[in-house]
């Protein structure tokens, strides 16, 4: 059985310094996007920020659910649970409909407006550095250990450690452990969860109610635009690859009739413009 990776982010530990996010930027090789990086905002590229608050720094990027809402919401399966714990995207299944980002309780998911092909665009959790069997880039870097790799089970143990050994030190809660069925981003402070930021009135259980909740509050004419507007972009998108497919046919035929023309023609052989039309 593949064994889930997690992070574990101890406030108490983070110095603020950025490597993480840099770390982020370089691996998604992601424009730079703020002066300094405790200006920056979750974005289509920026896939983790690091603010301050609450007296303390703290780190924000997706938290990869046990049972995202943003998967569940998905009508075509674009947002996937995978089992080593990465919530992954399939850009090429995606219609463009956004629910995932109306849905996801800690507003993570961004959509590229800029493009002409948008995508939705967040965290991995570095999907291909943990197939490879390695941390994440912004756990690599990490200088004090505020950003900790692990198996999620092992860094749950880890976290209660910690809890027991500074019981005066923490707020005795890991955050992620149980909010909407549990993360695979687990988080550890010694101010109140609030004060970073961080959502406290979240269910301890999944969220399918609100998938349906939201699925609800979507007016018909937004469901159907969405289906026309994917319609419309598989078509384009079609028309595209039919013209491509023309145009290398079409040099492909040229390229064959150059090379045929500098060829000697053998006494009683087929035209080059018999072979051309042959089936
Ligand atoms: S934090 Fe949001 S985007 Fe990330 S897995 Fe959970 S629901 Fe999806
Ligand atoms: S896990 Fe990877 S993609 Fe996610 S914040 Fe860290 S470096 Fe960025
Ligand atoms: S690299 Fe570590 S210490 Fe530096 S800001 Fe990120 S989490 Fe904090």
């Amino acid at each position: 059985m593949v064994s889930q990776k997690g992070l574990l982010f101890d406030a108490t530990l983070c110095i603020g310094c950025g490597a993480c996010y840099e770390a982020c930027k370089e691996r998604n090789r992601l424009p730079t996007t703020a002066t300094h990086f405790l200006e920056d905002r979750l974005s289509d590229q920026t896939y983790t920020v690091v603010k301050k608050r609450g007296g303390r720094f703290v780190r924000q990027l997706c938290m990869h659910c046990e049972v995202p809402t943003c998967a569940s919401v998905c009508p075509v399966g674009a947002l996937e649970k995978t089992a080593p714990g990465p919530v992954i995207y399939h850009e090429e299944r995606c219609i463009g409909c956004r629910y995932c980002m109306l849905a996801c309780p800690f507003g993570i998911p961004k959509y590229e407006w800029r493009k002409i092909l948008p995508r939705v665009r967040k965290c991995d959790l570095c999907a291909d550095r943990l197939a490879a069997g390695r941390p994440t880039a912004c756990a690599e870097v990490c200088p004090t250990g505020a950003t900790k790799f692990g198996d999620r089970q092992e860094l749950i143990e880890e976290a209660r450690a910690r809890l027991r050994a500074h019981p005066q030190k923490y707020v005795p809660r890991i955050y992620g452990l149980e909010e909407v069925g549990g993360t695979s981003v687990l988080l550890l402070s010694d101010v109140p969860f609030e004060r970073l930021g961080y959502r406290t009135d979240l269910l301890r259980e999944p969220l399918p109610l609100l998938t349906w909740q939201v699925l609800q509050k979507i007016p018909n004419f937004v469901i159907v635009g969405s289906v026309l507007l994917g319609g419309i972009w598989w078509i384009t998108n079609r028309r595209q690859e039919v013209q491509r497919r023309e145009r290398e046919e079409r040099d492909r035929r040229r390229s064959f009739e150059e090379s045929s023309r500098d060829l000697p023609e053998p006494p009683g052989s087929s035209s080059t413009s018999d072979l051309m039309d042959s089936p």
